[in-house]
């Protein structure tokens, strides 16, 4: 048997043309930027989430890096977020000419920390980037207390938690702002890149459409140095109708996930996280945590499975980030689980025979490996 990592092409027939068709109204139209689509993707998005405003942009490391300069931040400014997560929160923070001020994971969510997150605040801290990695809330509540205190903006990256929330609120809606990826792997992916902020804010609302967008108010009229980075039609068609299925998909997430944990409960060679009630997590990845990572990803890479790493390197340990200074042991916990952990298949049309046959060849990879 063959077990993807992910499956893009598995995607069902009927909304595989549901979407061609949608792709064929932008061209009869051609209006490929900024056309009705993305303005109705919008609305649709952030009605989703109970938020007033969304504002396509062209990637999630562009949703992180304009909501940067939407709230304020800096040259010279430091931003608070995770040693673990996709670099590209990192280089978000690096691109406004700020510094990014890492945390230590918390052993049992293996999110940022929150316990340590005031030790590292001073006065030039403007923001906290808190990443809901994994497609699992970050508990918020701490977070939105330390920014108050401070006046400190949040701008959660939530570009592996589509529809997953925290206390009743759908993450992306707790901060100032809401960053997502619509990447084509990520739980609500385009045909190609794409991102949106969320936000209640109308001053950052308006900002970052000035910002996406040549800093342009009206045609050939520049209030400010923008850039562009807007979310094309296309990608606004396709997600228009990928979101309907987003809440169904999530669903399916989470039984397989509920399913491998049953399959692994007996296993105490198998480590996986702990789930609190009120936290939904959407497990956008399926990790785990065992000895010996290394030699039971290749006995999988031989029994047809694919697995990943997220991530191998931690921020503080990329060559590109020698600069700030960190060294071996800064964050115990994010370094030792770089080593341990592993992403096992992961998307919604998975099914249960190919769920128990990765369950088994883990078992057997572990058991081999003693
Ligand atoms: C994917 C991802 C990003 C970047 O999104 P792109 O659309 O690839 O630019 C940022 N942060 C996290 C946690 C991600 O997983």
């Amino acid at each position: 048997m063959k077990v993807p990592f992910v499956d893009l092409t598995a995607l069902s027939s009927d909304i595989k043309s549901e979407i061609l068709r949608q792709i064929e109204l932008v061209s009869q139209d051609a209006s490929f930027i900024l056309g009705k689509e993305v303005e109705l993707f919008e609305e649709e998005f952030a009605s989703f989430h109970q938020v007033k405003y969304g504002i396509g942009v062209n990637s999630g490391t562009d949703a992180l890096y304009l909501s940067l300069l939407a709230c304020g931040v800096q040259p010279g400014d430091e931003v608070i977020t995770v040693a673990n997560s996709f670099i590209a929160t990192a280089l978000a923070i690096s691109r406004v000419g700020a510094k990014p001020v890492l945390v230590d994971i918390d052993s049992q969510t293996y999110n940022i920390d929150v316990d340590k997150i005031e030790e590292v605040i001073t006065s030039k801290t403007k923001a906290i980037i808190p990443v809901h990695l994994y497609g699992k809330p970050v508990e918020m509540s701490t977070i939105l207390d330390l920014a108050s205190h401070y006046y400190l903006k949040v701008i959660e990256d939530a570009c592996q938690a589509h529809g997953s929330f925290c206390d009743g609120k759908f993450v992306g809606s707790i901060g100032d702002v809401g960053c997502f990826s619509f990447y084509p792997g990520k739980n609500l992916g385009s045909y190609g890149d794409g991102g949106i902020v969320i936000t209640n804010n109308e001053e950052i609302a308006t900002s970052l459409k000035l910002l996406r967008n040549y800093g342009q108010k009206k045609k050939y009229y520049h209030s400010r140095l923008g850039f562009n980075s807007r979310l094309s039609t296309v990608q606004a068609a396709v997600l228009r109708v990928k979101l309907k299925y987003l809440v169904e998909w999530s669903k399916l997430r989470r039984a397989h996930a509920k399913f491998y944990k049953q399959l692994f409960a007996d296993n105490v060679l198998i480590t996986v996280s702990i789930d609190y009630d009120f936290l939904s997590h959407v497990y956008h990845l399926y990790v785990i945590r065992v000895k010996n990572r290394d030699s039971l990803q290749n006995y999988l890479t031989d029994k047809g499975i694919t697995t990943g790493i997220h991530y191998p390197v931690p921020i503080h340990f990329q060559e590109a980030y020698r600069y700030l200074g960190y060294k071996v042991g800064d964050f115990p916990i994010t370094e030792r689980y770089a080593d341990e952990i592993l992403s096992l298949p992961m998307y919604p049309e998975l099914t249960q025979e190919q769920v128990i046959y990765v369950a088994d060849k883990v078992k057997e990879g572990l058991h081999n490996a003693v």
